[in-house]
């Protein structure tokens, strides 16, 4: 059950919670059109920051411009609304969720004559402990979004209906997760996560053209991939690279950077998590967790008492 706070800020404002309300002839409920952002805030010794949030504030404005739907606030004001509402509600280390969409006013399906609504909202996420298990997860039925229909470089909310069918059809089967192949039968990512692969030490992505998100998770990870001398390939990928694969990981807002046990059972390496995945994984940890400095800026800090 989602746990609440007390205040979302809306359009500029701190409401309480429990006026955050929608009417059922809103735009969005009927035509899918919404925009929206997972950000997490982690805390440091004596300390806490949100991570990366200028360029989750720039991804929001970017799927904004797509759909000709201003939000009508700067990178700079909404990164404010976000430290606002997160210290309002004092709540970290947190899940942050601003969300746009077209609201209450007309009915047809051309979104331009609805007004456009902002809100973020937070909510407490303690921090992931990851297993050594890692996920079992399988090649999707589903194909990911086609180039040139849904824009998958836009972070909608109609994008995770396709997303809803890959997790569903692999929970029920018995796996953690899906994996989508794009409409070329390549591959694509997990249903809320992007993918990376390591064969013979060389880290291994699909690009931005494989119908994926341009997860900043994943730029994160390209960065310290650099940073730790690995060699990286950003590149169309064939769905058989992964069972042949020594790694896999997927990484995300929500996933942070979580190791692929197997692929439709076919276990990946010896199914633990391998040196390269361990050697970003803790990377990517000490950073956030403030063991080691921020040398990016990745942190903006606030105050949470
Ligand atoms: N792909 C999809 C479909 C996602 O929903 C997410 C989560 N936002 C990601 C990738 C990872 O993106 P990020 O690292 O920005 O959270």
């Amino acid at each position: 059950p989602l746990q609440t706070t007390k205040s979302i800020w809306h359009n500029g404002n701190l409401i309480p919670w429990e006026n955050a309300n929608i009417h059922v002839m809103s735009h969005v409920v009927h035509y899918g059109s919404s925009i929206f952002e997972g950000i997490r805030a982690y805390t440091q010794p004596g300390a806490a920051g949100i991570f990366r949030l200028p360029e989750h504030m720039q991804r929001f404005r970017d799927s904004g411009h797509i759909y000709r739907m201003p939000l009508g606030f700067t990178v700079d004001e909404l990164s404010q609304a976000v430290i606002d509402v997160v210290e309002a509600n004092g709540v970290a280390p947190c899940y942050i969720r601003p969300i746009a969409f077209r609201g209450y006013g007309e009915i047809g399906v051309n979104p331009l004559k609805s007004p456009v609504e902002v809100y973020v909202a937070n909510f407490p996420w303690g921090k992931y402990v990851p297993g050594n298990e890692g996920a079992n997860v399988c090649i999707s039925s589903w194909n990911r979004l086609a180039p040139n229909t849904m824009p998958t470089l836009a972070k909608a909310g109609s994008n995770y209906m396709n997303s809803q069918l890959i997790r569903m059809e692999a929970e029920i089967n018995g796996y953690d997760e899906g994996i989508g192949l794009d409409v070329n039968g390549l591959v694509s990512e997990g249903s809320g996560e992007n993918l990376f692969l390591v064969r013979g030490g060389v880290l291994y992505t699909p690009g931005l053209g494989s119908s994926v998100l341009n997860g900043i998770t994943r730029s994160s990870i390209l960065t310290l991939a650099k940073d730790l001398g690995i060699d990286v390939v950003e590149a169309p990928i064939p769905r058989e690279f992964i069972y042949i694969a020594d790694e896999a990981f997927f990484t995300g807002t929500a996933a942070e950077v979580t190791h692929l046990r197997s692929v439709d059972r076919i276990l990946i390496g010896d199914g633990t998590m391998g040196p390269v995945t361990t050697a970003i994984h803790d990377e990517f940890f000490a950073i956030v967790n403030g063991k080691k400095a921020d040398r990016h800026n990745w942190l903006t800090p606030v105050k949470v008492k």
